[in-house]
């Protein structure tokens, strides 16, 4: 049995809408990939995260990625850039051992999961014993003391770690935390001084900064977009207009295609409400939802794949800003190519 199932109405939103958009070869910079007998049975002390993307996939094998790229876009030749999806109990010496084993069996590049609370040393010899493309952190692993609100970049992304990464000239795939998401003026100064301290660090600032709304963008894009070696993923978004307003301030160069799968598999349509991103979800597939208010069920329309809501938004925006196909090639695969040296 297929790991899932590709409905007639998939396949024609693919085909009227993404195929012909998409190049041959993509690179896909965000996906995550664990087994879920990695995971802790402990609970988490706190809560710092929302609970939706739990309710999509309880674990996502390398196996089931490629699986995945073979169901959704058969034609295409898709190389995922993996890193697990850890939490504080979860045991992050054995997550990340599969990725280094499932990058070195399929070739695939990767990041090391990386804790704030390890020595420089420790951290050292970890990205030494295995060819990393960099590191990825999460908001998750800041001191347990830190209410979620007040989290800021440098309690999870230490400048200890950015003095590792940058003597590396590896990469880091930032989450970044906080309320106000993109707009809020403590991210902002924080990525700004990441920029600056740390140039050779290639920093990556997924989801657009979380800025899932139009409300979510302020006035950062404008500010951020001088700090030239800063690169963007649109990963698990499906706002065109943010995408747009980023090509227009920081051009195809600097963008890359990032899927953050598994939870892409997710059937829904996006829409933003008083400010505030809802997956609007088929009724009855994922459980119970009533707990998250970002989920709401609906009966009366057919879904596909976020993945799917994803792409088309960010064609249209491509549209939008006229880019070429030189550009889309750019932002699909080329970027990517560049920054991880492939
Ligand atoms: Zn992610």
């Amino acid at each position: 049995m297929a790991l899932f199932t590709v409905t007639d109405f998939d396949r024609q939103f693919y085909k009227e809408k993404l195929q012909d958009f998409l190049p041959e070869k993509i690179i896909d910079v965000h996906t995550h990939v664990w087994l879920k007998e990695m995971k802790a049975k402990k609970k988490e002390a706190v809560k710092r995260t929302v609970s939706w993307p739990s309710m999509v996939a309880a674990d996502n094998s390398a196996e089931d990625l490629m699986e995945t790229y073979k169901l959704m876009f058969p034609d295409k030749k898709v190389t995922p850039v993996i890193f697990t999806s850890a939490g504080m109990n979860d045991d992050m010496d054995a997550m990340n051992a599969y990725i280094a084993e499932s990058s070195a069996k399929y070739g695939m590049p990767a990041l090391l999961y990386a804790r704030p609370d390890w020595s420089q040393e420790e951290l050292a010899a970890k990205l030494d014993a295995f060819p990393w493309k960099g590191i990825k952190v999460y908001l998750n692993l800041s001191p347990i003391y830190i209410p979620e609100k007040e989290i800021r970049i440098f309690d999870f992304l230490t400048p200890a770690m950015l003095d590792v990464v940058a003597e590396r000239k590896l990469a880091v795939m930032l989450h970044i935390p906080r309320d106000g998401r993109l707009k809020d003026p403590v991210n902002v100064c924080q990525i700004q001084e990441i920029c600056r301290r740390w140039p050779d660090v290639k920093l990556i600032i997924a989801h657009i900064g979380r800025a899932y709304c139009n409300c979510d963008v302020g006035d950062s894009i404008e500010i951020l977009k001088k700090e030239e070696r800063l690169m963007w993923d649109f990963a698990a978004t499906s706002n065109a207009w943010v995408m747009e307003q980023l090509i227009r301030a920081v051009g195809p160069k600097r963008i890359m295609f990032g899927s953050d799968m598994p939870i892409l598999r997710l059937r829904t349509r996006r829409i933003e409400e008083n400010g505030k991103y809802i997956n609007i979800v088929p009724k009855g597939v994922y459980g119970d939802v009533s707990a998250d208010s970002h989920m709401r069920e609906s009966e009366d329309e057919e879904f596909t794949f976020f993945m799917y809501r994803e792409i088309e938004a960010f064609r249209a925006a491509a549209e939008a800003t006229g880019l070429s196909r030189a550009d889309i090639e750019d932002v699909f695969c080329n970027n990517a190519c560049r920054l991880f040296d492939l």
